[in-house]
């Protein structure tokens, strides 16, 4: 019977991925006892090995100074280089493409300085209606930066349905409508409010055959979804890792840079000395001579405290392998489906698409009778999650530490919590 802490149990002891649970901090309520952590999708847990890799910086620099940059155990003048396999795994991308740097909006603006170069002719941006706010806020300033009015400037592909996903057949029709008026399409790979998983592939195919710059937020995709970026052939992508990726609070974002523009030199770019060739990056030459890699964009150099935790996380990812993670999640998340649909549909709906394909980890829940005391109700039982206004709860089990039986009793909770 599925619907039992038994089922649970037995699908966590028959999990090759459940060891991974020990690796992680789990935070604890104020009677000690393990809280239900669904909320990953927000800031990811702490793996356990973080705090030594940090500490070993933090030694390092104590006891060497300066010459820490050449003798640091890791060496801190090439750090952004230790994180650049575990993080072109996670986004299907070569090595040179990828650039652990800055954080996500900052990235974003830094990508739209090279890849959104409007003319009169040609100047739209493409974004999801229900867009992340700092995702609409860069690009309407972007669109005010070149002198369009961004009213004008924007599409937001919106959606008539009440779960606000926007299909994959829309986003293409709108591509083969509008598609010669648009410079930039930029996209979540998942959408941080529905946790609607678009087809990265199909529209990123369309959207260059028309001619237009495909630039995606992986804000919520990455580490929780496959990405081929590379083969996908998407021009450039940005995203966090503090999420999924559980890089901790603020954690140094990511950005990748397909092949076919790193050894452009028509490129528009703002330059810092992090961006030279490495061969001469400290020659402190008059002109910049940039690397052929998407270190061409880095400004400034990287903030090692920080780069060393989220190392710590990369390593453990590596471990795991994203495809194991994501078989693991597919399994996970429709349980959390399966059981939620067996208690009474009139308190919510689940707005998240129910295809796997269309959807990552998160399930976002709308309830009928919006009232966000709920929450206080399930962080009273344990569980953390998280409260979107007017009325959504987004329930994020991560393979990586989460469980079955997570799952199974946050069920359990959100039914006593509901019919109180
Ligand atoms: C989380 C998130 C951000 C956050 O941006 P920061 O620059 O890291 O603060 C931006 N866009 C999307 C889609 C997100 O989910």
């Amino acid at each position: 019977m599925k619907y039992s802490i038994e089922y649970a149990r037995q699908q966590d002891s028959d999990d090759r991925l459940a060891h991974f649970r020990a690796k992680f901090h789990l935070p604890r309520g104020s009677d000690g006892s393990e809280s239900i952590y669904l909320c990953g999708n927000s800031l990811g847990l702490q793996p356990k090995s973080a705090e030594s890799y940090v500490l070993q910086e933090i030694e390092d620099w104590k006891n060497l100074g300066v010459e820490g940059h050449m003798k640091a155990r890791r060496p801190w003048i090439q750090y952004h280089e230790y994180l650049n396999a575990g993080m072109a795994e996670i986004a299907g991308a070569l090595a040179p493409e990828i650039i652990v740097m800055n954080t996500l909006t900052v990235n974003l603006h830094l990508l739209m300085v090279s890849f959104y170069r409007p003319t009169s002719a040609r100047y739209k941006i493409l974004i999801e209606a229900n867009a992340f706010p700092s995702d609409r806020y860069a690009v309407r300033s972007q669109l005010r930066f070149h002198g369009f009015d961004p009213d004008e400037g924007l599409i937001e592909a919106g959606s008539e349905s009440a779960e606000q996903t926007i299909t994959t057949e829309k986003m293409l029709d709108l591509l083969r409508e509008h598609g010669d008026q648009i410079s930039l399409i930029l996209l979540g790979g998942v959408n941080y409010y529905n946790g609607q998983a678009f087809q990265l592939r199909e529209i990123c195919e369309l959207g260059r055959e028309k001619g237009c710059i495909i630039g995606y937020d992986l804000a919520h995709a990455a580490g929780n979804i496959p990405l081929h970026l590379h083969d996908w052939g998407v021009d450039f992508a940005v995203w966090c890792s503090y999420k999924y990726l559980n890089g901790g609070p603020g954690a140094p974002g990511a950005a990748f840079i397909h092949e076919r523009h790193l050894h452009r030199s028509d490129l528009q770019r703002f330059h810092g000395w992090w961006g030279n060739d490495i061969a001469v990056r400290f020659d402190m030459l008059d002109r910049m001579q940039p690397s052929k890699t998407a270190e061409a964009w880095q400004l400034s150099n990287p903030p090692i405290l920080s780069m060393a935790a989220l190392l710590a996380s990369l390593e453990i990812f590596q471990e795991a392998g994203i495809g194991n993670l994501r078989e693991k999640s597919v399994k996970l998340t429709a349980y959390l489906e399966f059981l939620l649909k067996q208690i009474s549909t009139d308190h919510f709906r689940i707005i998240t698409p129910e295809n796997s394909v269309e959807r990552g980890c998160q399930l976002s829940l709308r309830l009928a009778q919006p009232n966000s005391e709920i929450m206080g109700d399930l962080r009273d039982r344990g569980v953390v999650c998280d409260w979107r206004a007017p009325d959504v709860i987004r329930i994020a089990p991560v393979p990586l530490y989460n469980s079955f039986q997570d799952v199974y009793d946050f069920v359990d909770i959100l039914k006593d919590v509901l019919s109180e």
